[in-house]
């Protein structure tokens, strides 16, 4: 279901068009392609986070309302560039190569929770990994754990389940037991209006070149085979109402 509003507007002649907000005011959606891989410089904005204009806005009401439920939203991270994802990944690839892991062992652990440089939705600043800010000193604040009954950030959850989709907010990577590619991420949640149409825009990328041209640890160990079902499994197996 489509749910993006147009505007319509009357031309001189009597002729009416329509338009998305966003071409009308400007802001126009569609990224350069460095934009889509974290390597522009986007303006974002944000409090002790980032994230674009709209993003911004959208999270600021909800984090609002929430907070007069008495639940205090809290972002542990947002826009992520390039080299932010490189050094996360090449941090846990060395890690595990250290515990024995072989390489190919290594890529497969690390994309259960983390994606390969340049194929973040964090690289959009349209995503958002979120806690309860009441209890920051939960051990592991990022696990799946934490967010079940009688955890810290339960609370959160529900009223997230409730309320998020009203300020465009949409939970990514579900519990959906059929859903392959990364594993449920109950913190993680994305801005629909903007990041539907970046990952429409993402899927006219070469993901070979995008990922087969980059030079980080474990680069050279990513086959067409593996490349091909991460793109399947971990950027397209995803909450269907981001994929409108
Ligand atoms: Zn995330």
């Amino acid at each position: 279901m489509k749910r993006r509003r147009f505007i319509n507007i009357t031309l001189g002649s009597g002729m009416a068009i329509s338009l998305a907000p966003n071409l009308i005011f400007g802001q126009s959606t569609v990224l350069e392609s460095s934009e889509l891989l974290g390597k522009g410089s986007p303006t974002l904005y944000g409090n002790g986070f980032q994230l674009r204009k709209s993003a911004h806005d959208a999270f600021v009401k909800m984090q609002a309302a929430a907070l007069k439920d008495g639940i205090k939203i809290h972002v542990v991270s947002s826009y992520r560039n390039y080299a932010h994802q490189k050094r996360i990944w090449e941090r846990k690839y060395e890690a595990n190569l250290a515990n024995g892991l072989t390489p190919i062992e290594s890529i497969y652990k690390i994309i259960e929770y983390s994606t390969i440089p340049g194929t973040s939705r964090h690289h959009w600043g349209t995503d958002i990994d979120i806690v309860d800010g009441r209890f920051l000193n939960t051990p592991n604040l990022l696990s799946e754990d934490n967010f079940n009954k009688d955890q810290p950030f339960y609370e959160l959850k529900l009223w997230l389940d409730a309320h998020a989709k009203s300020f465009d907010f949409y939970i990514v990577y579900t519990n959906d037991p059929q859903r392959k590619g990364f594993k449920y991420e109950p913190w993680h949640f994305s801005y629909r209006p903007l990041s539907c149409e970046y990952l429409k825009q993402y899927q006219n990328l070469d993901i070979f070149k995008v990922i087969q041209g980059e030079d980080f640890k474990g680069a050279n160990k990513l086959s067409d085979k593996v490349i091909q079902a991460y793109y399947k499994e971990h950027i397209l197996d995803i909450n269907p109402e981001l994929l409108a």
